[in-house]
């Protein structure tokens, strides 16, 4: 069973649903980058007061920033004996997917599979428009999803290369998005 594993795809393809369940059935580390930030934010940190403007516009947050949060939980696992990990909403553009490659290589690990949720342009919005989270009003949601296309988007590449991605059709109910990603690892 694959166990280290990337999540790539538009903002609102439901990463997040599918990487929380997917790590919880398979006892994996499950790494938001979103969700980490959003924690800083609400505990008001020096980390957190950097983050949030540049979210609430849309925007991605500084690489070294996402980097060494990255690497401080990768380092811990490491250090506690390992394991699988599952990271959702990191990398988001080319630099931060060298930077992983290097911590890898440092902690002698392998991304093992990339999973990418495809889903339409006209369902991510309507998806994110009824989430209501702070940075989800339309325009912010139209600038995160040019800021996907833009930065993100040529990571599909990146890893296709690398042979190591696979996509899935993000339409359906949460269990039939869950069984084609699991029929994915074996
Ligand atoms: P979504 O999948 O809906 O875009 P996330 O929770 O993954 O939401 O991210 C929310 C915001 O957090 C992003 O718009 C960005 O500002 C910031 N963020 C999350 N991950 C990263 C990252 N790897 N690099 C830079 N910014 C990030």
């Amino acid at each position: 069973m694959k166990q280290r594993l990337l999540f790539l795809g538009p903002p609102g393809a439901g990463k997040g649903t599918q990487a929380q369940r997917l790590a919880e059935s398979q006892g994996l580390l499950h790494l938001s980058t979103g969700d980490l930030l959003r924690a800083e934010v609400a505990a008001g940190s020096a980390l957190g007061k950097e983050a949030e403007a540049v979210m609430a516009r849309g925007e991605l947050v500084s690489d070294a920033l996402v980097l060494a949060i990255v690497r401080s939980r990768l380092e811990q696992q490491a250090a506690a004996g390992g394991g699988g990990w599952l990271l959702d909403g990191f990398p988001r553009n080319v630099a931060q997917a060298d930077a992983l490659a290097e911590l890898l290589e440092e902690l002698g690990q392998q991304i093992e599979l990339v999973v990418l949720m495809e889903l339409d342009d006209a369902v991510l919005v309507q998806r994110l428009l009824s989430r209501g989270r702070a940075d989800d009003n339309e325009a912010v949601i139209r600038h995160r999803l040019e800021v996907y296309r833009q930065q993100t988007e040529p990571l599909i590449a990146y890893y296709r290369e690398r042979n190591l991605l696979a996509p899935v059709e993000a339409a359906g109910t949460v269990e039939e998005i869950g069984a084609r990603i699991t029929a994915l690892l074996a």
